[in-house]
């Protein structure tokens, strides 16, 4: 690692998060790791998942499934995502269980020897994004399964909105969820609908299962008791007093005041770090610097009050800036600041 931005991960924390969430859902979890673990690194987080009794994993496609079994998982994986028939093969061979999306995806299967398969159904009960909405469908796709020497282990549904304190759309999805599955008189190993926000509000025990993905990293719109998982940092590359009236960055979008410190970070628009940044502030040894000019795409600038060493620690989110407030500024969400964060930035685990 020879540049001065980072991305920590602390395990520690993960591992607290997992063991909270599975003593409060008290349910198995299915880890959702895709996107590399929403780019925390995917290794370290089934390695820690592991230790905490989780032995199931969730990613969205053929391709991330066919890096895990690579990479040496050995564990149970679903993909949650479509996957085109002709490549149904390779789900058999490394033993990749995955997600019925529609009558017609199943019907293109089973046109080839699918013997050994396994799938999930899934349910669309409101989404209105991948699976089968009518249960005259579900019980055909069950029956062609069976028929086909498909192995069914599981149904599940996605909710749109659990996120939202009013659960009112959640309950919805999830009362047709519970009228579907009970209407197939089957009996599924796996049952899950739950993903993070739904694993901390909705009490429910009708399912054996969750989805797990970003309240591991201590985000959830419901539960503020969780540990943060993931921070972002940089250090200062340079620092300088310049006059009053001078422009900082492209498009001279700032000037100066007064005299002004302003320090650079060697960090950018091309690691994730947006040019909607501009205006917000990182945090430094206690002070709060506000981002000065434009973002450009390896550095920016901040205005500090002081001379900081070359090399002192920046943090732009984390332990004193949450995410969450980020996201909020840039109005977007947690999961697109966190899967935005580029491959350059190396990832340090604590
Ligand atoms: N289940 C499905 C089908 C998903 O698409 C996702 C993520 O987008 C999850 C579970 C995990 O959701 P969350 O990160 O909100 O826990």
């Amino acid at each position: 690692m020879y540049r001065e931005s980072w991305v920590e991960i602390n395990l520690d924390a993960l591992k607290k998060n997992f063991e909270y969430i599975l003593q409060k859902s008290k349910k198995e979890l299915i880890c959702v790791i895709k996107a590399n673990g929403y780019g925390s690194g995917d290794q370290y987080i089934i390695q820690t998942a592991i230790e905490s009794g989780i032995r199931f994993f969730a990613v969205s496609s053929l391709d991330e499934a066919i890096v895990l079994r690579n990479e040496g998982c050995r564990e149970k994986i679903l993909i949650l995502g479509y996957v085109d028939p002709k490549d149904i093969d390779l789900c058999i061979e490394y033993n990749i269980s995955t997600t019925v999306v529609s009558l017609d995806w199943l019907k293109e299967v089973i046109k080839k020897d699918v013997r050994g398969l396994i799938v999930h159904i899934k349910v669309d009960t409101g989404m209105n994004r991948i699976g089968l909405k009518k249960i005259e469908e579900c019980k055909e796709a069950l029956s062609l399964c069976l028929q086909n020497q498909i192995l069914p282990e599981g149904i599940f549904t996605h909710f749109a909105c659990s996120d939202d304190p009013n659960q009112t759309l959640t309950l919805k999805q999830y009362n047709r969820f519970v009228e579907q599955v009970k209407s197939l008189d089957y009996n599924f190993d796996y049952i899950h609908c739950d993903n993070s926000d739904a694993l901390l509000s909705l009490d429910e025990d009708f399912t054996n299962y969750g989805r797990l993905g970003i309240s591991m990293y201590g985000i959830s719109a419901h539960d503020k008791t969780l540990h943060p998982v993931f921070s972002l940092y940089s250090a200062i590359s340079c620092i300088k007093e310049v006059d009053e009236g001078e422009i900082i960055s492209y498009g001279a979008t700032y000037t100066t005041t007064s005299k002004e410190i302003i320090a650079t970070l060697p960090i950018g628009y091309a690691d994730g770090w947006l040019r909607k940044n501009q205006g917000r502030s990182v945090y430094i040894e206690g002070e709060l610097a506000p981002i000065v000019g434009r973002v450009c795409m390896d550095q920016c600038m901040i205005h500090t009050t002081k001379f900081y060493p070359v090399g002192t620690k920046v943090e732009l989110f984390g332990q004193h800036i949450p995410v969450q407030e980020v996201a909020k500024d840039l109005e977007t969400i947690p999961y697109e600041i966190l899967t935005n964060l580029s491959e350059r930035l190396t990832r340090v685990y604590i």
